[in-house]
Protein backbone atom coordinates (compact mmCIF):
# COMPACT_ATOMS: atom_id res chain seq x y z
CA UNK A 1 0.00 0.00 0.00
CA UNK A 2 1.71 3.48 -1.04
CA UNK A 3 2.11 6.15 1.78
CA UNK A 4 -0.66 9.24 1.34
CA UNK A 5 1.83 12.54 0.29
CA UNK A 6 1.24 13.88 3.67
CA UNK A 7 -1.10 13.19 6.47
CA UNK A 8 -3.78 15.25 8.19
CA UNK A 9 -2.76 17.91 10.48
CA UNK A 10 -2.34 17.85 14.27
CA UNK A 11 -2.69 20.91 16.06
CA UNK A 12 -1.23 21.66 19.30
CA UNK A 13 -1.80 25.01 21.52
CA UNK A 14 1.80 26.62 22.90
CA UNK A 15 0.00 28.53 25.58
CA UNK A 16 3.83 29.39 26.91
CA UNK A 17 7.35 27.70 26.78
CA UNK A 18 6.15 25.37 29.69
CA UNK A 19 3.94 23.63 27.33
CA UNK A 20 6.40 23.68 25.03
CA UNK A 21 8.59 21.23 27.36
CA UNK A 22 5.39 19.35 27.57
CA UNK A 23 5.40 18.46 24.15
CA UNK A 24 8.93 17.91 23.72
CA UNK A 25 8.78 15.25 26.79
CA UNK A 26 5.74 13.74 24.87
CA UNK A 27 7.80 12.95 21.86
CA UNK A 28 11.23 11.52 23.19
CA UNK A 29 10.23 8.29 23.75
CA UNK A 30 8.44 8.31 20.63
CA UNK A 31 11.63 8.81 18.46
CA UNK A 32 13.63 6.52 16.65
CA UNK A 33 16.20 7.58 13.64
CA UNK A 34 17.05 8.28 11.22
CA UNK A 35 14.25 10.88 11.21
CA UNK A 36 14.26 14.18 9.54
CA UNK A 37 12.11 17.18 11.38
CA UNK A 38 11.32 20.33 9.75
CA UNK A 39 10.84 23.31 12.39
CA UNK A 40 8.82 26.46 9.78
CA UNK A 41 7.58 29.02 10.83
CA UNK A 42 8.77 32.74 10.96
CA UNK A 43 11.37 34.42 12.56
CA UNK A 44 10.35 34.18 16.53
CA UNK A 45 7.76 31.63 16.17
CA UNK A 46 9.15 28.95 18.50
CA UNK A 47 11.43 26.61 16.50
CA UNK A 48 14.57 26.82 17.94
CA UNK A 49 12.96 26.89 21.71
CA UNK A 50 11.28 23.51 20.30
CA UNK A 51 14.62 22.44 19.68
CA UNK A 52 16.24 23.65 22.58
CA UNK A 53 13.39 21.57 24.62
CA UNK A 54 13.33 18.27 22.82
CA UNK A 55 17.64 18.05 23.25
CA UNK A 56 17.41 18.39 26.70
CA UNK A 57 13.86 16.11 27.05
CA UNK A 58 16.30 13.89 25.31
CA UNK A 59 19.39 14.05 28.05
CA UNK A 60 21.74 17.04 27.15
CA UNK A 61 22.71 18.66 30.05
CA UNK A 62 24.66 21.59 28.70
CA UNK A 63 23.76 24.69 26.34
CA UNK A 64 21.48 24.72 23.31
CA UNK A 65 22.12 27.84 21.46
CA UNK A 66 20.62 28.61 17.98
CA UNK A 67 22.44 27.28 15.28
CA UNK A 68 21.65 30.88 13.34
CA UNK A 69 25.00 31.73 12.95
CA UNK A 70 27.04 28.66 13.26
CA UNK A 71 24.54 26.86 10.59
CA UNK A 72 24.95 23.49 12.56
CA UNK A 73 25.30 22.45 16.28
CA UNK A 74 25.34 19.02 17.29
CA UNK A 75 24.76 16.88 20.40
CA UNK A 76 24.47 13.11 21.32
CA UNK A 77 21.68 12.38 23.40
CA UNK A 78 19.05 9.65 23.98
CA UNK A 79 21.02 7.66 22.29
CA UNK A 80 20.61 9.77 19.32
CA UNK A 81 23.06 11.79 16.95
CA UNK A 82 20.87 15.16 17.35
CA UNK A 83 21.61 17.85 14.47
CA UNK A 84 20.19 20.67 14.65
CA UNK A 85 20.70 23.17 11.56
CA UNK A 86 19.28 26.99 11.09
CA UNK A 87 19.54 27.37 7.19
CA UNK A 88 18.23 31.01 7.80
CA UNK A 89 21.53 32.57 6.86
CA UNK A 90 22.06 30.61 3.70
CA UNK A 91 21.66 32.42 0.47
CA UNK A 92 22.11 29.63 -2.16
CA UNK A 93 21.47 26.26 -1.20
CA UNK A 94 25.49 25.42 -3.09
CA UNK A 95 26.80 26.93 0.56
CA UNK A 96 26.10 23.89 2.21
CA UNK A 97 28.16 21.56 -0.19
CA UNK A 98 30.98 22.28 2.36
CA UNK A 99 29.00 20.81 5.69
CA UNK A 100 29.26 17.26 4.28
CA UNK A 101 25.53 16.63 5.34
CA UNK A 102 25.05 13.09 3.91
CA UNK A 103 27.78 11.60 5.75
CA UNK A 104 26.82 13.46 9.17
CA UNK A 105 23.36 12.18 9.01
CA UNK A 106 23.18 8.41 9.69
CA UNK A 107 20.80 5.80 11.14
CA UNK A 108 21.57 7.27 14.52
CA UNK A 109 20.33 10.60 13.23
CA UNK A 110 17.33 12.84 13.70
CA UNK A 111 17.70 15.89 12.15
CA UNK A 112 15.79 19.42 13.21
CA UNK A 113 16.39 22.15 10.68
CA UNK A 114 15.13 25.21 10.61
CA UNK A 115 14.80 27.37 7.44
CA UNK A 116 14.58 23.91 5.68
CA UNK A 117 13.63 25.11 2.17
CA UNK A 118 17.23 27.64 1.62
CA UNK A 119 19.10 24.12 2.12
CA UNK A 120 17.57 22.86 -1.26
CA UNK A 121 18.79 19.48 -2.19
CA UNK A 122 20.77 19.65 0.29
CA UNK A 123 18.36 18.60 3.16
CA UNK A 124 16.90 15.19 3.17
CA UNK A 125 13.02 14.89 3.09
CA UNK A 126 11.23 15.06 6.53
CA UNK A 127 9.40 12.78 7.73
CA UNK A 128 7.36 15.74 10.17
CA UNK A 129 6.82 18.74 9.36
CA UNK A 130 6.52 21.04 12.69
CA UNK A 131 4.71 24.06 11.34
CA UNK A 132 5.19 26.70 14.26
CA UNK A 133 2.91 29.98 14.56
CA UNK A 134 0.48 32.06 16.07
CA UNK A 135 -3.71 32.88 16.06
CA UNK A 136 -5.24 35.44 17.64
CA UNK A 137 -2.02 35.72 20.31
CA UNK A 138 -1.91 32.18 20.65
CA UNK A 139 0.72 29.90 19.72
CA UNK A 140 1.03 26.94 18.02
CA UNK A 141 2.84 24.20 16.30
CA UNK A 142 1.18 21.65 14.08
CA UNK A 143 2.35 18.47 12.67
CA UNK A 144 2.17 16.63 9.65
CA UNK A 145 3.63 13.77 8.40
CA UNK A 146 5.26 12.55 4.96
CA UNK A 147 6.44 9.46 5.53
CA UNK A 148 5.57 5.82 7.94
CA UNK A 149 8.50 6.56 9.90
CA UNK A 150 7.05 10.53 10.36
CA UNK A 151 3.31 8.77 10.69
CA UNK A 152 4.57 5.90 13.29
CA UNK A 153 5.82 8.75 15.69
CA UNK A 154 2.95 11.33 15.81
CA UNK A 155 0.27 8.41 15.29
CA UNK A 156 1.28 8.38 19.15
CA UNK A 157 1.05 11.59 19.99
P1 LIG B 1 12.50 30.95 16.18
O1 LIG B 1 13.61 29.95 16.36
O2 LIG B 1 11.30 30.36 15.51
O3 LIG B 1 12.95 32.20 15.47
P2 LIG B 1 12.56 31.17 19.06
O4 LIG B 1 12.39 29.75 19.44
O5 LIG B 1 13.94 31.74 19.13
O6 LIG B 1 11.99 31.43 17.60
O7 LIG B 1 11.56 31.99 19.99
C1 LIG B 1 11.43 33.38 19.93
C2 LIG B 1 10.97 33.89 21.28
O8 LIG B 1 9.71 33.38 21.62
C3 LIG B 1 11.89 33.50 22.41
O9 LIG B 1 12.04 34.63 23.26
C4 LIG B 1 11.16 32.39 23.12
O10 LIG B 1 11.48 32.37 24.49
C5 LIG B 1 9.72 32.75 22.87
N1 LIG B 1 8.84 31.56 22.79
C6 LIG B 1 9.00 30.47 22.01
N2 LIG B 1 7.98 29.60 22.12
C7 LIG B 1 7.13 30.16 23.03
C8 LIG B 1 5.84 29.75 23.56
N3 LIG B 1 5.25 28.60 23.19
N4 LIG B 1 5.25 30.58 24.45
C9 LIG B 1 5.82 31.75 24.79
N5 LIG B 1 7.02 32.18 24.32
C10 LIG B 1 7.66 31.41 23.45
MG1 LIG C 1 15.57 29.93 15.46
Amino acid sequence: MSFPESSADIVIPLADEGKVVDLAKTLCPLLFSPLVIYLQGDLGAGKTTFARALIQSLGHKGRVKSPTYGLLESYQAGGFNVLHLDLYRIEAPGELDFLGLRDLFDNKSILLVEWPDRGGEFIPRADVIMQFGEDNEQRFVSLRTFSPAGHRVVARL
